[in-house]
């Protein structure tokens, strides 16, 4: 039962990770789709979890067989000890008549004694028939408790008359009634006989390996019975100073040679005790006294009770020298008992410690694993897959934060995080320089603002998110007279006045608008859309602005700066862009031959003026 529970306990705690682990890796955005079926972590865990179900399965098998030696011992144990007291129980009866017929037969004097010794041997006989009354532990039920009843009424009934015959004056005894009080006593035993065949059973029915056993103790104690018996059958006529009669002297000699019989019987199961010396010992005592000492005397005051009724000894000496050889039988049947239940307790606890011995032996295999496979979560496939994770991110460009992350151990995990740590390094240096070169191919060097290559790009496929080709204007300026400027005060400060054409133009024009210098001493503007009459005002507003700017050289000189415009509107794409370009580079051109310091713009194929349409009345007059 146990082992069906853990079982199914155990079965159950795989089945659910594995469960658990399945419904995970299904999810193909938490693991990476099909990548996620090859995880290796997925792998280890279906491994270990094979291995556990097979460790399970063994060990189930392998406790189930140890379990089920330990319970036959234990069962064994249990009815072996259950059989001891029914033989005790009937031992003790057989044992209480020889206190019994020495109280029938005592004189007057010792009276007193015997009845004393005879409540003690009762006392005796009680005790071992309430131990009867307790349960034995299961498979073995209890005695009938009928039978027993049965047997303490017959056990009444056969004192009842020992007490009445021990009671009369020993001149008023008959032997009649001290023999019907014996053959009382004797069946109380064989009324006891039904229990000790009863139990015996029971027990061989459990285990038959355990019948010879079973028959050795039953031997045992039907030979202290009939050695009894055969005192007790001439103790009537040598109290009674009586001669054997024909009749009792055959049924001695049958008790006798039944004795014999039942002595070679437990010889050829000798093979079933010879190895332990204290049953040998208890064996060769009883051969010795019994069969050597007791029998003989017994065989010589028969032989006298055959010849007259004059015996050499009376019956209390008749049962003080016969009683002690039969208490080796007892001592036999004891000892034997007594030693089978050590080896039976010995073979019980034995396979006990080996159940406990090999369950223990499955919770430390199945904690190791379980134990294993955390580990290898926490110390190897979780740092595994945040590193994956860290060069995944690093691949993408994304932040990367797990160079030190808690709970990494091992040198060899340490070290792929450190190397993580570097790459991501130089991965940022790297990205910084190439944000730098493409800065610098971006801008111009001396004005700071884009060049001609962002210009044309952007000309061609557009502002921010417009798709090329959609419309767009453009605006050229070229800083009037600059040669001169260059040649007045120096190519430094032409350099510089370049600058501020810039910074200014820059400052001007909406943030979305591209300011790049286009060449030499020109600069564009690009602005998204088609209305070129928002084009020219902005055009204008620059030159005014550039007018109107006070530029200063370091040596005080003041400095005036006017330019031209060109403005033009058209498409992106690579003929758009060009056509453009050409038009406003055409509205510049007529800037300049109409005198500079101006604005003109090209309009629906032609060069225009003033008829620009919407904003174009509030121009300036040129200074
Ligand atoms: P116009 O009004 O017709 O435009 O006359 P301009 O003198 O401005 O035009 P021109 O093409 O004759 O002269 C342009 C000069 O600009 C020639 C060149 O030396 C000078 N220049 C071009 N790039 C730079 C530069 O980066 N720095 C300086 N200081 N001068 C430059
Ligand atoms: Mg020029
Ligand atoms: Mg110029």
């Amino acid at each position: 039962m146990i082992f069906k529970v853990a079982f199914a306990l155990g079965i159950g705690v795989v089945r659910k990770s594995i469960l658990e682990l399945l419904l995970r890796h299904r999810n193909p955005k938490a693991e990476g789709g099909r990548r996620g079926k090859h995880s290796l972590q997925r792998k280890f865990v279906l491994g270990i979890g094979v291995v556990t179900i097979c460790i399970v399965f063994l060990s189930i098998t392998v406790l189930q067989r140890v379990y089920n030696d330990y319970a036959e011992a234990r069962d064994n144990f249990a009815g072996i000890s259950s059989y001891w007291l029914v033989l005790d129980a009937a031992n003790r009866i057989s044992a209480e008549r020889g206190p019994a017929n020495v109280a029938m037969a005592s004189t007057n004097i010792d009276n007193a004694a015997s009845l004393q010794r005879l409540a003690a041997s009762r006392t005796l006989t009680d005790q071992s028939q309430d131990r009867l009354d307790i349960q034995p532990p299961s498979p073995f039920g209890p005695v009938p408790a009928s039978l027993l009843r049965q047997v303490r009424q017959q056990l009444l009934r056969a004192r009842n008359n020992v007490d009445h015959v021990a009671a009369l004056p020993p001149a008023g005894r008959r032997p009649d009634d001290m023999k019907s009080a014996i053959a009382n006593m004797f069946e109380v035993v064989d009324l006891l006989r039904v229990l000790t065949v009863w139990r015996g059973n029971t027990v061989i029915a459990r285990d038959p390996s355990l019948a010879g056993n079973v028959v050795i103790a039953s031997l045992l104690t039907d030979l202290r019975e009939y050695g009894g018996r055969m005192g007790s059958q001439i103790i009537v006529p040598v109290t009674f100073h009586q001669k054997l009669s024909q009749e009792e002297g055959d049924a001695k000699d049958q008790t006798r040679a039944h004795l014999l019989e039942i002595w070679r019987t437990i010889e050829s199961f000798r093979v079933l005790f010879e190895d332990d010396a204290r049953v040998l010992q208890a064996h060769d005592e009883a051969e010795r006294l019994f069969f050597g000492e007791g029998v003989g005397y017994i065989d010589s005051v028969v032989s006298q009770g055959k010849q007259s009724g004059d015996y050499l000894t009376t019956a209390s000496e008749l049962t003080e020298r016969y009683v002690p050889t039969l208490r080796t039988l007892e001592r036999f049947r004891v000892v034997f008992l007594d030693v089978l239940l050590e080896t039976m307790g010995g073979i019980r606890d034995h396979a006990w410690f080996k159940l406990v011995e090999i369950s223990l032996a499955t919770a430390a295999i199945l904690l190791t694993l379980v134990g294993l496979m955390l580990s290898a979560h926490f110390f190897l496939f979780k740092p595994l897959l945040l590193a994956g994770e860290a060069v995944v991110d690093l691949a993408e460009e994304r932040e990367v934060n797990v160079t030190d992350p808690a709970g990494i151990y091992g040198g060899e995990m340490l070290r792929l995080f450190d190397a993580i740590g570097v790459l991501r390094g130089k991965l940022s240096e790297r990205s910084e320089l190439t944000r730098q070169l493409k800065n610098e191919a971006e801008t111009d060097g001396l004005t700071g603002i884009s060049n001609r290559r962002v210009l044309d790009f952007v000309g061609e496929n557009g502002i921010g998110e417009a798709a090329a080709p959609s419309a767009r204007c453009l605006i050229l300026l070229d800083v009037d007279h600059f040669k001169a400027i260059n040649d007045t005060h120096g190519h430094g400060v032409g350099d510089l006045v370049l600058k501020e054409v810039a910074s200014l133009v820059r400052s001007i024009v909406p943030p979305r608008a591209i300011v790049a210098r286009f060449g030499g001493e020109e600069f564009a503007v690009l602005i998204d859309g088609a209305d070129l009459g928002r084009a020219v005002t902005l055009g204008r507003e620059i030159r005014l602005a550039l007018q109107q700017h006070r530029m200063v050289t370091a040596k005080g000189t003041q400095i005036n700066v006017t330019a031209s415009f060109g403005v033009a509107t058209g498409l992106g794409g690579l003929d758009g862009w060009n056509r453009l370009i050409e038009e406003a580079d055409l509205a510049l051109y007529r800037a300049k031959s109409d005198g500079r310091n101006r604005v003109r713009f090209f309009m629906n194929g032609a060069m225009a003026q003033k008829d620009c349409p919407k904003t174009l009345n509030t121009e300036p007059r040129p200074s």
